[in-house]
């Protein structure tokens, strides 16, 4: 065991020694996730070296801001946050001007992860576009030949926290970020003004939002665009049933205004998936049936908010339910959690640690609002939390239920927990 040797009058290598004691217990605490404890240390160690080795203070400095900015963010806490990045702050100005390029570009990009997470979690604007620039001058430092590893990662970063920029997150807007990180470019609020194909391939004349037409050339156009409802001409005009847009309207028990018509799946309202259709039919189904005077059926109203939408691309989404936003916009106080796939065993045995599991509850009530899963089986996990919201099930419910380990299900657990401030394994 090394003694941590406190005397005054110390020489400035033996305050080096005595700095790098207490990093190493720092560095023990970040391994068992004790982000808070490993912050303590390193300020210890800050304390050490300040004044007498202006390297070693910026390296320790470093690490409580990062560990800081861990605690930060899984917690969440707000004010570790805040602390860390004042602490990439004084980084970046004690190292500017060439005095340690390298610590002042990796305080950049760090700084500019602590702003997008601060961002996001308090709806700034002004914080997410500070993150953006961070990441731009972090980029200034690494050139793509010397650091592409680096150059790679603040890219990845900067594409996400500029897709963040106005978005709440959500498993989609997330699935836009990993699909730019993969390479791929995302348009939205384009539309396609012609498609031209030949022998090398297809020539589209894209419309972007601002009106612009230009032309690019790919290997292949996949079309799938939107839904159209197949309602017309089969009479229902004739028998007066009401649609919007095309859709014929129903209640949630399936019927229209017309009694004996009833309608479900595709041609009635949103969503257009095939389990909302096929639930419909049973609901639809029984429901005639107990007109018919079955007393044997009990069929149930449709709730749409209860309906999982699950998207099968690499990594998968799932959600059921309000987003963070969507359940502001109806008027909910929220409480919000999220875990991200790194913090789980069966994630990182998998080898999929790209990921998060975030949930939404009324802070008032504990109802579950809305889950969003983003990474590997999402759309297998999903279904435990639409049972749960399907059964008015609350916060507690989730937090003392009994999750299997290893299982990425136990990320869902951890998500509920994190909106209480409970979470355990980060
Ligand atoms: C490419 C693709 C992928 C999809 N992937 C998924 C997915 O992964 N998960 C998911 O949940 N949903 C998915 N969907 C949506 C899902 O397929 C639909 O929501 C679902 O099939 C709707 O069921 P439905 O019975 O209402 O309509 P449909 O399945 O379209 O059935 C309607 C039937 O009515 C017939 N019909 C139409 N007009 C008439 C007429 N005048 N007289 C008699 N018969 C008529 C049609 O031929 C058809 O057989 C996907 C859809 C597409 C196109």
């Amino acid at each position: 065991m090394r003694v941590v040797d406190q005397r005054p009058n110390q020489s400035t290598a033996d305050r080096v020694e005595l700095a790098s004691i207490y990093a190493d217990y720092g560095d023990t605490a970040v391994l068992a996730l004790d982000f808070r404890r490993a912050a303590e240390q390193y300020r210890k160690a800050i304390r050490q070296v300040e004044g007498r080795s202006p390297v070693w203070a910026i390296v320790y400095r470093m690490n409580e801001a990062d560990a800081l900015a861990n605690y930060g963010r899984y917690k969440p806490d707000d004010e570790a946050t805040k602390s860390a990045i004042a602490l990439y702050q004084s980084v970046v100005k004690d190292s500017a001007g060439g005095k340690n390029p390298v610590a002042w570009a990796s305080a950049q990009n760090n700084l500019g992860n602590a702003l997008q997470v601060l961002g996001e979690r308090t709806n700034n604007a002004q914080l997410a576009a500070d993150s953006v620039a961070a990441f731009e001058a972090a980029l200034t430092a690494w050139s793509h030949e010397r650091f592409p590893l680096e150059w790679a990662n603040v890219q990845n970063s900067l594409a996400s926290a500029l897709r963040n920029i106005g978005e709440n997150e959500s498993g989609a807007d997330n699935l836009t970020k990993s699909v730019a990180a993969q390479g791929m470019e995302v348009l939205t609020s384009a539309g396609v003004e012609s498609l031209k194909a030949d022998a090398k391939g297809v020539a589209a004349k894209i419309k972007s939002k601002d009106g612009k037409v230009e032309e690019r050339g790919y290997s292949h156009a996949i079309v799938a665009v939107g839904i159209a409802p197949n309602t017309e001409n089969i009479g229902i005009d004739k028998l007066g049933v009401k649609t919007t847009k095309g859709h014929i309207d129903t209640d949630p028990m399936c019927r229209t205004n017309v009694p004996g018509i009833w309608a479900i799946g595709d041609v009635t309202a949103p969503p257009w998936l095939a389990h909302k259709a096929s639930h419909e039919g049973i609901i639809a189904a029984e429901a005639i049936a107990q007109v018919l005077g079955n007393k044997d059926v009990h069929p149930h109203a449709m709730d749409v908010s209860n309906i999982p939408g699950c998207t099968y691309c690499r990594p998968q989404v799932a959600s059921v339910g309000l987003t963070e936003a969507k359940a502001k916009e109806a008027g909910h106080e929220v409480r919000v959690g999220r875990f991200p796939f790194p913090g789980n065993g069966k994630a990182i045995a998998m080898g999929e640690t790209e990921g998060f599991v975030k949930t939404v509850f009324d802070a008032k009530t504990g109802e579950l609002l809305g889950a969003h899963m983003i990474g590997a089986e999402v759309t297998e996990l999903i279904q435990g939390f639409t049972v749960g919201k399907t059964a008015e099930l609350v916060e507690t419910d989730f937090i003392n239920t009994v999750y299997p380990h290893p299982t990425l299900s136990e990320m869902m657990h951890e998500s509920v927990l994190a909106a209480y401030g409970r979470v355990i394994h980060i």
